[in-house]
C-alpha cells in the first residue's frame, strides 16, 4: 500500500522505528496524524480572460519543537496524502539537523507549464491569501519545492506583508538575496548533500579512487548537486543525468556546464548529442556507484529496486524509495543516506534566512557555508553512531534520532495541548 500512498509508507517507517524505541503509543497515535490540514479552492482569471479554479494544500503535521516550516509545491499530481507525507518528512527533518521548527508542507495541483508568468504570479498570491491566517514567521514558514522558486517566494512575501500591513521577511524563506533571501539558498539543498557524500565516503573504511554518479532529476536540487559535484571532481564522476523524458549517459564523465546551458537553451537534457541517450527509467539501473534520487517521491519502488546496481544512494528528493523498496535494498547491501539527512541543506539555509529576516543581521556566504557543513557533519555522524548502536539502517537511525527528540518536546511541553 505505501508504494500508492507515501503517507501509509511513512507511516509504516514510524511504527516500525517506534516499536525499536518503544515509543509511548500516545506519542506514536499523535504523530500518526497532521495537526492542521488545509484545503481550499481558488479561482484564478488566465490572461485569456476565462476563469480557472485550482485546487491548494497545507498541511501542518506538528509544531512541539517550534514553527511549522515546509515547502510549496506547483505539480499536477499534488494531492492530500502527497502533501501529508512531505509535511510529516519536514518534522522529522528539522527535529534530525536540530533546528527549532516543526514540519509541514503545501502545495497546488497545477501544471505550471502550461500557465504564464503572470498567471503563476496570480496563483502564487491567491495561495498566500488562501492561507494567510494560518502562516507567518512565528506560526508556519513556507520555501520553495517542486516548481516553486527564489521569485515564487519573493511574490508570497510581498503579498504576506501587504496582508499584514508590515514587511515580513520571515514569514517565507528561498527568496532572492536582493529581497531579503540568504547568499547561497537556491544551492543549499544541492550544496548539503555533496557535504554528506563527501563526509560519507570519507568514513567508508575502503576507499575507491573514484566513483561513478547519477543524478535522476535535473531541476533546482540535481541541478546545483552536480554542478557542484562536478567543480569538486575526484573521487567524483558524473557519468548520468536524467530528465522527466531522457537520459544521457557518457563514461567518461559529463559536462556538466554544457549541460546546464544546453538545458536552459532547449528546456531538457534531450539533444545533448556528446553522450547515449535512453528513457529517463535507465538511470536507476546503469552500472554506478551512487545513484542521487533527485526528482519525485516514490522513484524506486518493489518493480525496479532489485535492478539497482549502485552500492549507495543520496536520497537528494523526498521519499524517493517506498518502504517496499528500502527493504530490497538493504537486502542487497546498498547504503542509503536518507532524505531527511541528505537533502536538509534547503531547510538549514532557510532557518539561518529566517534568523536574519527576524534580526536585520546580514549573513556572508562564507558564514552560511561553514555553518552549513557543520550541521550535516554532525548530523550524519549522529546518524551513524546510532545505526551502529541499534544495528539498524541509516534510515531508521535518523529517524531513531528524530522521532526521540519530537517525542521529548511533546512530553516535555504535556499532552493536553
Ligand atoms: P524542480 O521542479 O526544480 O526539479 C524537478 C526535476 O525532476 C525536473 O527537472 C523534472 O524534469 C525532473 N523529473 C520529474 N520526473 C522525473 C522522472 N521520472 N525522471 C527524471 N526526472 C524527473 O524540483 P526541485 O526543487 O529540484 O525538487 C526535487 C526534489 O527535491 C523533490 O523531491 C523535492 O521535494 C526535493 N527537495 C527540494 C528542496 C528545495 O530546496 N528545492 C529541498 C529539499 C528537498
Amino acid at each position: 500500500m505505501g508504494e500508492r500512498n507515501p503517507y501509509e509508507g511513512a507511516i509504516n517507517n514510524l511504527r516500525k522505528v517506534s516499536d525499536i524505541i518503544q515509543l509511548d503509543k500516545h506519542i506514536v497515535e499523535i504523530l500518526e496524524r497532521p495537526q492542521n490540514i488545509i484545503e481550499f479552492s481558488m479561482p484564478v482569471k488566465m490572461d485569456s480572460g476565462d476563469v480557472k479554479i485550482f485546487q491548494g494544500y497545507r498541511v501542518q503535521h506538528n509544531d512541539a519543537r517550534g514553527p511549522y516550516k515546509g515547502g510549496i509545491r506547483f505539480h499536477p499530481q499534488v494531492n492530500l496524502n502527497e502533501v501529508k507525507a512531505l509535511a510529516f518528512w519536514m518534522s522529522l527533518k528539522s527535529s534530525l539537523v536540530d533546528i527549532p521548527y516543526g514540519g509541514a508542507k503545501g502545495g497546488i495541483t497545477v501544471d505550471p507549464k502550461a500557465l504564464s508568468h503572470d498567471e503563476l504570479e496570480k496563483l502564487a498570491r491567491g495561495y498566500v491569501r488562501a492561507v494567510k491566517d494560518n502562516i507567518g514567521p512565528d506560526r508556519d514558514i513556507p520555501a520553495p519545492d517542486v516548481n516553486t522558486n527564489a521569485q515564487t517566494m519573493a511574490y508570497m512575501m510581498d503579498e504576506y506583508s501587504h496582508l499584514s500591513g508590515k514587511y515580513e521577511p520571515a514569514s517565507f524563506t528561498g527568496k532572492p538575496v536582493g529581497a531579503g533571501g540568504m547568499p547561497d539558498r537556491e544551492s543549499a539543498t544541492g550544496q548539503g548533500g555533496a557535504y554528506v557524500i563527501e563526509d560519507f565516503i570519507k568514513s567508508l573504511p575502503k576507499k575507491q579512487k573514484e566513483y561513478t554518479v547519477a543524478i535522476q532529476g535535473f531541476g533546482n536540487v540535481g541541478q546545483f548537486f552536480a554542478e557542484i559535484i562536478h567543480y569538486m571532481g575526484a573521487p567524483f564522476k558524473i557519468v548520468a543525468v536524467s530528465d522527466s523524458r531522457t537520459t544521457v549517459f557518457c563514461g567518461n564523465g559529463l559536462d556538466i556546464p554544457f549541460l546546464i546551458s544546453h538545458k536552459k537553451d532547449t528546456g531538457g537534457v534531450a539533444g545533448y548529442d556528446k553522450c547515449e541517450a535512453m528513457g529517463s527509467d535507465e538511470i536507476l539501473a546503469l552500472n554506478v556507484d551512487i545513484l542521487v534520487p533527485a526528482a519525485l517521491e516514490g522513484a524506486i519502488t518493489s518493480q525496479n529496486a532489485a535492478a539497482v546496481k549502485a552500492k549507495i544512494i543520496l536520497e537528494l528528493a523526498n521519499g524517493p524509495v517506498t518502504t517496499e523498496a528500502d527493504e530490497i535494498l538493504n537486502n542487497n547491501g546498498v547504503v542509503v543516506l536518507p532524505d531527511i539527512l541528505a537533502n536538509s541543506g534547503g531547510v538549514i539555509v532557510s532557518y539561518f534566512e529566517w534568523i536574519q529576516g527576524r534580526t536585520g543581521d546580514i549573513w556572508e556566504s562564507e558564514n552560511v557555508q561553514q555553518k552549513l557543513q557543520r550541521k550535516l557533519v554532525k548530523a550524519l555522524s549522529e546518524v551513524s553512531k546510532t545505526a551502529e548502536e541499534y544495528k539498524v539502517s541509516l534510515r531508521d537511525a535518523a529517524y531513531i534520532l528524530s522521532i526521540s527528540r519530537i517525542a521529548e518536546a511533546i512530553r516535555l511541553r504535556g499532552f493536553n495541548g
